[in-house]
């Protein structure tokens, strides 16, 4: 396929390709849809085996932030940057300082972050040449790790479900299963601890698991065992793709929510599927918008209580998904597609209302003044 026509099949606004031989720079930043706001999305660096690939990719992912931006209720765009090289060998000050004269050149339509082979350490290289960054460390005043606020959002996502199966979104004493015992699992596994919840966990790495146990109790099984238990809700925290013909008749769960990105191996099938043996599933982008209500809330000064605060409404985003699936009989991610395309569609038809700002802007406006 032609790279316009990849362009046109995901409606994207722009994309640019970024390149610079002495530092060794092949980037691509695609900007979807900014009519919520700039596009706000990671840096992602791989060694992707095509060119096509790596376009493939941040289209893709670009357009997976225009909606989670827009589920979430922040006025922010969809946007992603891929670097094409090895984060372990190719990744030096000078490539990421490049990267970051690109990023500014285009005058904030597009704000990074932090994603798969870059760090926030790098984001600090970033942040020399642009301002249109976010991610950063907190000694910097930035957000830091996201996870804390994003495992907040899928605890308050977990409980909307619950009140929606069971009539009451207490937590105590239900058996749920979690999957990874990582960064945002860590931090989950506290919550429903808190609130009295029975928690299985599995990690492939032990000593994540032994981290996990220091704050809280729970019975630990083995990687494959976490779909076999008789666990009322399924929390994935560590791969994408594990709802799959295999899993989905294995699971006893009621309910499905966790973190983990791109948990249905294909959304069309699994999404219906669940959807006949009514397993609630609460659509990834929208219950981990945690991490990105964090990174938002950098660009007016950080400040955790307030980006906690603003994941609280992960709770009643759920409860609309939920309740929009039920009514019109269709898969929870196209419900949660539904709500973030009408949003786009309400606020872009009412960007076209005439304010004077738009008028008095710009080359135009200094004329004018003049
Ligand atoms: P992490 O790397 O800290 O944790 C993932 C854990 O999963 C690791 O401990 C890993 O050992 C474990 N794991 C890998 N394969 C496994 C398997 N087969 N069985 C059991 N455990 C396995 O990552 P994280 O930051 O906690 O993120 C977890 C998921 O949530 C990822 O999919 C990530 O993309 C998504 N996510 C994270 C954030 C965030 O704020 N960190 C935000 C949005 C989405």
């Amino acid at each position: 396929m032609s790279m316009f026509n990849l362009i046109e099949e995901f409606d994207h606004e722009q994309v640019v390709y970024c390149s610079n031989k002495e530092a060794g720079l092949k980037a691509i930043v695609a900007i979807h849809n900014t009519t919520l706001g700039p596009a706000l999305g990671g840096t992602r660096m791989w060694k992707y085996p095509t060119d096509e690939a790596a376009l493939k990719d941040v289209l893709r992912l670009s357009r997976g932030m225009t909606y989670k931006a827009a589920i979430s209720g922040l006025n922010l765009g969809g946007g992603k940057a891929v670097i094409i090289g090895d984060s372990a060998t190719q990744k030096n000050e000078l490539l990421l300082r490049t990267f970051g004269k690109f990023v500014e050149g285009l005058a904030g339509r597009y704000i990074t972050a932090e994603d798969v082979g870059t760090s926030v350490k790098d984001m600090e290289y970033v942040r020399m040449e642009t301002k249109y960054v976010t991610g950063i460390s907190k000694a910097l005043g930035g957000s830091g790790d996201p996870s804390p606020v994003t495992a907040y959002g899928v605890y308050v996502g977990m409980k909307a479900c619950a009140k929606f199966r069971w009539g009451s979104d207490s937590l105590k004493g239900r058996k749920i299963a979690v999957q990874g015992a990582g960064q945002v699992a860590r931090y989950l596994c506290e919550h429903l601890y808190n609130e009295g919840a029975e928690i299985y966990v599995t990690d492939i790495i032990e000593a994540k698991i032994k981290r996990v146990l220091e704050t809280v109790k729970a019975k630990v099984v083995n990687p494959e065992e976490i779909y076999d238990t008789d666990a009322e809700i399924f929390s994935p925290n560590a791969l994408g793709g594990i709802i799959n013909n295999e899993t989905i008749g294995r699971l006893n769960a009621e309910i499905i929510a966790g973190g983990a990105n791109n948990q249905l191996e294909d959304e069309k099938v699994h999404g219906p599927k669940l959807l006949e043996k009514d397993i609630l599933y609460a659509p990834d982008y929208a219950i981990n918008a945690g991490g990105l209500i964090n990174v938002a809330n950098e660009l007016e000064g950080y400040r955790q209580d307030r980006a906690l605060k603003q994941a609280e409404s992960i709770y009643e985003i759920i409860t609309r998904v939920l309740e929009i699936s039920k009514h019109e009989n269709i898969p929870t991610y196209e419900a949660s597609n539904k709500i973030a395309e009408e949003r786009l569609l309400h606020v872009g038809r009412i960007s076209n209302i005439y304010t004077g700002k738009s008028f008095f802007s710009g080359r135009l406006g200094e004329l004018i003044k003049k």
